[in-house]
């Protein structure tokens, strides 16, 4: 299936930056849609907050001339309708809004019968609830065009990233609704322009519907997001190898992969047998604990699990945070069950 590619501007800053950009991807068939920021949602104040109504007047005025379609953000009620006005018909809620119910719902009163296509980004928060309680609201307004975009999370550790990407959210929001389709934001998920592509080729690989690019024509120059602006040749370039990438061969595919995925089957499920296992016992142990009057939770014994446990993680080559996580849901629900039997 062909792929939505979305690119343009952080933000519009004047006439001739939204032109010369224009200009440039109107020449490139592959983009389907300009972004250009109209409204920008600053996490601090001072900074540059968008030019508004000015900007949509331009977007106008080069969609007659180049035959192009803009799609910007819409934070409040009143942006829809100034997009409506001004004959721009795919607009997004950013993640600061999708992190935001109240103004999903308002913005969503606006959206009735707009007949308008809406993008919504992942919330700025790693709930993935969050993200589908958005996309069935704008549903609910009578949006029929709802496309996801996964732009990456706000972590105290955001591993190197402007934005975590957490792969795992956006596929649980693809599992839950299927027919949405998913553009990856390699841009807000890198935070520098050295990352755009391997995000971009990640996104490649776990067949993403395309992509939402911030370009720019003079990024070191741009007002907003200058260190993750490309410029149209970067672009050229991002797009030469995410778009050819070579197509799946079916048959060698599958006959290689079905004894590697036999393994997978097995192994799953040996671990669930093992995990039925420990909370088999972990039921003992609590009613020994019970007629020995001694807490469920122990934390020196918690801490000798912890510490032994990721020494053989590292032993066996896992990441450590990985272990980690997995050993303290895995405590987590022993507790549960102690307290529960
Ligand atoms: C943007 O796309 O420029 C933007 C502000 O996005 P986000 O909501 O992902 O931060
Ligand atoms: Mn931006």
């Amino acid at each position: 299936m062909s792929k939505t590619i979305i690119a343009g501007p952080c933000s519009v800053e004047s006439r001739e930056q939204l032109r010369e950009v224009t200009a440039t991807l109107a020449n490139m068939p592959q983009v389907t849609l300009i972004r250009a920021g109209v409204w920008k949602p600053r996490t601090r104040p001072g900074g540059f907050e968008g030019l508004g109504e000015p900007a949509l007047q331009w977007m106008q005025e080069l969609t007659r001339e180049y035959g192009v379609r803009y799609c910007c953000e819409v934070a409040r009620p009143e942006h829809v309708e100034l997009c409506r006005h001004y004959g721009v018909d795919t607009v997004w809620l950013g993640a600061r809004t999708t992190a935001n119910p109240f103004m999903v719902e308002e913005i969503c009163e606006a959206l009735k019968g707009s007949g308008m296509h809406v993008l919504v980004k992942n919330p700025v928060c790693p709930d993935v609830r969050l993200w589908l309680g958005a996309i069935e609201r704008v549903r609910e307004a009578g949006i029929a065009a709802v496309t996801a975009v996964h732009r990456g999370f706000s972590m105290y550790n955001n591993q190197g990233f402007r934005n975590a990407p957490l792969w795992e959210i956006p596929m649980e929001l693809r599992h839950e609704m299927p027919d949405v389709p998913m553009l990856c934001d390699p841009s807000h998920i890198g935070g520098s322009r050295e990352l755009i592509e391997p995000i971009a080729l990640a996104a490649q690989m776990l067949d993403y519907d395309g992509l939402m690019v911030e370009v720019h024509p003079h990024p070191d120059d741009a007002w907003t997001d200058g260190n993750q602006q490309i410029a149209p040749n970067e672009l050229t370039s991002l797009l030469d190898k995410y778009l050819n990438a070579p197509a799946p061969a079916a048959d060698n595919l599958s006959q290689r992969l079905t004894p590697l995925r036999q393994q997978i089957d097995d192994i799953d499920h040996s671990l669930l047998t093992l995990l039925a296992r420990r909370m088999a016992l972990s039921s003992q142990i609590a009613d020994i604990k019970r007629e020995l009057h001694s807490p469920v939770y122990q934390s020196a014994r918690w801490a000798d699990i912890l510490a032994d446990r990721l020494q053989l993680a590292a032993a066996l080559g896992l990441d450590a945070d990985f272990t980690k996580e997995m050993l303290e849901k895995i405590h987590g629900e022993s507790v549960r069950v102690q307290l529960e039997s």
